[in-house]
């Protein structure tokens, strides 16, 4: 059994104990972010309808087995294909399978990763078998926080959120995972919005001190107007978390402008932030936002033979529209 993470265990158990009191839904809609883990509260979810004790998940049954080897034959997964929305035929698909009797007696689960994808067709093709309940069958549902999704599943499902926990949660955990100075792991929570798993990876990945000196090159383009200075220091893994840098080096710079002392995300730049936003205006550090957040979604709809065009693009329009302003 995978551990689950602390911050998902209040959920679990609400979830477990609604199934132990004979009261569970057959079709749970869990709504959640990037870098939480919630797959792993999916999976203990399904497991807890798989396994056959009385402990459940006991983690050494015959099902428990099955399910965390990937092999359990009443398990089904529906998800995007290649990048591919999920079409009407993997819901017939599935929907062929569930309808027959459960391979090992007892629960049939369907997982649905990325229910925001299911088209149109296929959205409604799930929504009659979600009105018309099986015993035995149960749905379990992923899709973002904000993500649509057809109102007539969501009306279906019983809805679950899973928010980024509080800092003291987030920190104590990060703790136990990995050996940094608090302040540390402050800013990488900060730096990810609170975001458990991804502040995890910055820190491994000694992206703090990556992001210090990126800003500070940034800061160097500022002082030379010099964008083709700037552009080679993108590096295609991390660009979009260079622009997110960026960008909140510019918010932070607009909360210093407005006398807003509190909610700093590179709290541990803000000498040089200050320095930066008295040069600025109140207007030109929102405009400097809105071109760097152009360019991160032009970036995420054109493909990648552009990159460089749309950074250059971006950083020259910086220089023109708001430094030299
Ligand atoms: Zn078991």
């Amino acid at each position: 059994m995978t551990t689950l993470y602390p911050w998902l265990e209040p959920i679990y158990h609400q979830i477990s104990n609604a199934f132990s009191q004979g009261h569970g839904h057959h079709a749970l809609l869990f709504k959640t972010d990037f870098g939480l883990g919630s797959e792993r509260l999916i999976d203990a979810v399904a497991s807890l309808l798989f396994c056959q004790e009385s402990e459940k998940p006991c983690g050494h049954c015959h099902a428990c087995h099955l399910f965390s080897a990937g092999s359990h034959p009443d398990f089904h997964l529906l998800a995007p294909i290649d990048n591919k929305d999920i079409g009407v035929d993997q819901v017939r698909e599935m929907n062929e399978k569930v309808n027959q009797h459960a391979q090992q007696n007892g629960n049939k689960v369907v997982m649905v990763q990325g229910a925001e994808r299911l088209t149109e067709a296929a959205a409604n093709a799930l929504l009659k078998t979600l009105e018309e309940p099986r015993p035995n069958t149960y749905f379990l549902l992923q899709t973002g926080l904000s993500s649509p999704l057809l109102a007539t599943i969501h009306s279906r499902c019983q809805t679950w959120i899973v928010n980024a926990p509080s800092l003291q949660v987030a920190q104590d955990w990060l703790h136990t995972e990995y050996s940094a100075e608090t302040h540390e792991i402050l800013t990488a929570l900060r730096i990810n919005y609170g975001r458990p798993l991804l502040a995890l990876e910055c820190l491994q990945q000694n992206l703090l001190e990556k992001r210090r000196e990126f800003l500070r090159q940034f800061w160097l383009f500022y002082t030379r107007s010099s964008p083709l200075e700037l552009l080679p220091l993108f590096d295609s893994a991390l660009i979009f978390q260079q622009l997110d840098w960026i960008s909140s080096f510019l918010s932070d710079a607009l909360k210093d402008k407005l006398g807003i002392q509190s909610n700093w995300i590179n709290q541990d730049l803000q000498r040089g932030i200050q320095q930066f936003s008295q040069k600025q205006t109140a207007q030109g550090l929102l405009n400097a936002n809105q071109i760097v957040q152009k360019v991160r979604s032009d970036l995420t709809q054109i493909n990648a033979v552009n990159q460089e065009l749309i950074l250059l693009d971006g950083l020259t329009k910086l220089v023109t529209e708001v430094f030299e302003n």
